[in-house]
């Protein structure tokens, strides 16, 4: 299995416009692992490892941060720590980096459900330059953004809204089903079902009116993957976390 290691970006997007070549994280999770023909190009080299204060109300993370580093950064969004911590066992977390998780994300991979939540930005490298793509939209395209000349440079995330989770990790370390929710301070809130291929929005408004229809038919939509998650489960947990971030 070749593995590139380019230093520059240039040089990576050069790799990375051979229809064989994809990109690699930590390694941990690529699929097609025993392809003689598939090239790896390392993106570890390329000093995407900051995490860093953007214009004061977000944090950039890159896309090599290893999870293992981000479940320690002081300055998350209130809750985020949770979901990082409970997205990986130790050993993996020390090596999976937050770009490859979110791309080989599943819908209830905890820091996937977390960002969405979050209404999280991706940026992107191309070879015609930056792109900033909203998260639900590389899911909603996931094979595009998994093929071509193009790379996860940094996630943005809003430091101001906090997060909830359920169920809680200490009951289930690899959750089937799970709900986040997420409150900006003057009411925002988006209220994510992680179930299936990728996380789902079921709800952003400037209130929770309306969620437990909006999760009712996201939840129906999904049933075939539910696999023993029950509506009233997945309901109740909705309940707790819509209840926890607007506890003041
Ligand atoms: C033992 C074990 C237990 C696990 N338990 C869980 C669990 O409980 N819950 C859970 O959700 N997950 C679990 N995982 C999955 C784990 O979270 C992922 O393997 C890991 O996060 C992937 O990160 P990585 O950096 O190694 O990605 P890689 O394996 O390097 O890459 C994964 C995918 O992302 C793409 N990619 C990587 N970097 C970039 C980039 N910069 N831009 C664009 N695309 C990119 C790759 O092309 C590939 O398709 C487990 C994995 C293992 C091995």
């Amino acid at each position: 299995m070749p593995i590139y290691r380019p230093q520059h970006f240039d040089e990576a997007l050069a790799w990375l416009q051979q229809p064989n070549a994809r990109p690699m994280g930590g390694g941990t999770h690529i699929p097609d692992a025993d392809d003689p023909d598939r090239v790896w190009v390392d993106v570890r080299g390329l000093g995407l490892d900051a995490i860093e204060r953007d214009r004061g109300a977000w944090l950039r993370i890159g896309a090599t941060v290893p999870l293992a580093r981000l479940a320690r950064q002081d300055s998350l969004p209130a809750g985020l720590a949770a979901l990082v911590r409970a997205t990986a066992p130790p050993e993996i977390a020390a090596r999976a980096t937050v770009a490859g998780t979110l791309m080989a994300a599943h819908g209830a991979t905890p820091l996937a459900a977390g960002l969405m939540a979050l209404d999280a930005n991706t940026l992107w490298m191309t070879p015609e330059g930056e792109e900033v793509i909203p998260l639900g939209d590389v899911y909603a395209l996931r094979a595009w953004y998994t093929t071509g000349p193009r790379l996860m440079t940094a996630v943005r995330v809003p430091l101001a809204p906090r997060v909830a989770h359920r169920p809680r990790f200490s009951d289930a370390d690899a959750p089937l089903a799970l709900v986040v929710a997420a409150r900006w301070p003057r009411g925002r809130t988006r209220l994510v079902l992680g179930l299936g291929e990728a996380p789902q929005l079921v709800l952003d408004g400037p209130s929770p009116d309306g969620w437990e229809h909006a999760l009712a038919s996201r939840y129906q939509a999904l049933q075939a993957a539910a696999r023993g998650v029950s509506w009233e489960q997945v309901r109740e947990w909705a309940r707790q976390v819509l209840r926890e971030v607007w506890a003041e």
